[in-house]
């Protein structure tokens, strides 16, 4: 065993409903615009996009069973995108969409934490957005769940804020679906077992403060409930 300078950092995990054990993430891929709908409340023309993706580090995980969400530093605007994650239990590499889809091992309830004030900036200057999308806590989870018989294609997807209905959809609206999109991505990454895939979010992004309440379900999934803390 080497020695090291410093202590090695802890592994980053997410829950799995109804079992002792932990999901160890190797890393978290995010697909953007993924959704026609988001994909036009934003200004883009879903039609003819191949999938782009983006990446958050692993210890960006956070669970609301931690407590409550300190409230991100350096953005005005801190959006909720809920998503519906897939986790892998198998490599993938340059693999077709059937492969892909049997690497899937479990999925859940996510938030890709978005700091769109800072990402629009990004844009616009054709600068990274690593600031506006992997920054600490950024990708909240609920339990993963294991899959029980084939990818789900539909399915509700929603989320309320303080009781209040901003994205409601179904996982049928997916521009491109678990499978084709695993396999593009195996395109340019080795893909390992405890990778997370997030998938895109519907349309209803918006601003949160402070204080708030967000819940997020998707059918027959572990839901999510998370409190931003007061600053
Ligand atoms: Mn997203």
């Amino acid at each position: 065993m080497p020695e090291y300078l410093f202590p090695s950092p802890p592994v980053s995990s997410v829950a799995i409903a109804s079992s002792p054990l932990r999901f160890a993430v190797h890393r978290i891929y995010c697909v953007g615009r993924n959704y026609a709908e988001h994909a036009k409340e934003m200004g883009h023309d879903p039609q003819k996009e191949e999938p782009f993706f983006f990446s958050k580090p692993a210890d960006a995980v956070f669970e609301p069973s931690q407590g409550a969400l300190p409230f991100p530093c350096a953005t005005q605007d801190l959006h909720h995108e809920v998503e519906w994650v897939v986790a892998l239990g198998a490599p993938l590499h340059r693999a077709t969409p059937e492969q892909a889809a049997a690497a899937v091992w479990g999925h859940g309830v996510g938030l890709d934490l978005t700091k769109r004030d800072l990402q629009t900036a990004a844009k616009k200057s054709g600068k990274p957005w690593d600031v506006s999308k992997g920054f600490d806590h950024s990708a909240v989870l609920a339990p993963l769940q294991p899959l029980q018989g084939p990818l789900p294609t539909t399915g509700r997807i929603q989320l309320q804020v303080n009781g209040e209905a901003r994205q409601d959809a179904d996982l049928s609206d997916l521009i491109w679906a678990v499978p084709a999109l695993l396999a593009k991505l195996s395109h340019f990454y080795a893909l390992q077992p405890g990778d997370l895939v997030f998938t895109g979010t519907p349309a209803g992004v918006s601003s949160l403060q402070p204080g708030d309440v967000v819940e997020a379900q998707i059918d027959g999934l572990p839901s999510l409930r998370l409190e931003l803390a007061h600053v």
